[in-house]
């Protein structure tokens, strides 16, 4: 057991009262990765690790729920005191301002450069951030910690994401935001966890799927063999135990539910 995933905000595309979008936590032997950063996740993020020490972000895709607060978490890697050059004697600690790479998908930069664009500040995202736009076929190496992605079905391109380590074997698969999918059950094949969504109290009525039920959630992580099956991205609108229980059914077994500050090892 190496890896550790901390909850950092487990609500759909508006926040829980008190609560945070799509944001995980992902450590193992002191690196920091941030998968998802959506809107209330900085602040979460900040009671868990002081965000100069997050080697690196993820985005699962681009919308707001998955990505609004890096602008929070950008400006504070521009103005906060310590990340201002000033001499040493004055500050201690480390005097290089923290740059965290950030992995999007094609069209992160331009999607980031329009959003930061309205607020006067088109590149505030890329000047504190190192971005970079993964190739899907690419495994990431962020420290210890080995990225994979698998699209999986959405309204835009979206991609679910395989973390293991070089310390363990340990695997973690996040499905990101997703209709119904065959892909996504063969890449979290055998996973320890999987941490899906379970957004919908009912399939869509009409249009393009986009999204999934908890029992759906509870069918994939049956049908992937995963270990533990985690259900996230859904609304405290939601009664948790009917969702809970949805999942179970679907599942046939324990499924655990995703509250902020949860933290799990594989
Ligand atoms: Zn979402
Ligand atoms: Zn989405």
């Amino acid at each position: 057991m190496r890896v550790r995933i901390t909850v950092l905000g487990k609500s759909p595309a508006w926040q829980d009262a008190n609560g945070a979008c799509s944001g995980y936590l992902v450590e193992d032997a002191g690196t920091y990765l941030l998968l998802d950063c959506g809107n209330g996740v900085f602040g979460k993020l900040r009671a868990h690790v002081d965000f100069v020490d997050v080697d690196a972000v993820v985005l699962s895709h681009l919308h707001a729920d998955h990505f609004f607060d890096l602008i929070p978490f950008a400006y504070a890697l521009h103005y906060h005191p310590r990340q201002q050059p000033v001499p040493v004697h004055r500050w201690e600690g480390t005097q290089t301002p923290a740059r965290p790479t950030l992995y999007g998908p094609r069209d992160t930069k331009d999607v980031l450069r329009q959003v930061c664009g309205v607020l006067n500040a088109e590149c505030l995202v890329e000047e504190a951030f190192d971005v970079r736009q993964y190739d899907p076929s690419d495994v990431l190496e962020i420290g210890p910690l080995r990225v994979r992605f698998h699209p999986v079905p959405h309204f835009i391109p979206t991609w679910a994401v395989e973390i293991t380590s070089t310390n363990g074997d340990g695997c973690f698969t996040f499905g990101a935001d997703h209709a119904p999918s065959d892909a996504l059950v063969e890449f979290a094949r055998d996973t320890d966890l999987l941490m899906i969504e379970g957004t919908l109290p009912r399939p869509e009525r009409t249009g393009q799927r986009g999204h999934v039920t908890p029992f759906e959630a509870g069918d994939h992580g049956r049908r992937a063999g995963a270990k533990r099956l985690v259900v996230t991205h859904f609304a405290d609108d939601l009664d948790e135990a009917w969702v809970r229980n949805e999942a179970c059914r679907g599942f046939g077994g324990e499924v655990t539910i995703a509250r902020e500050g949860a933290t799990f090892t594989v």
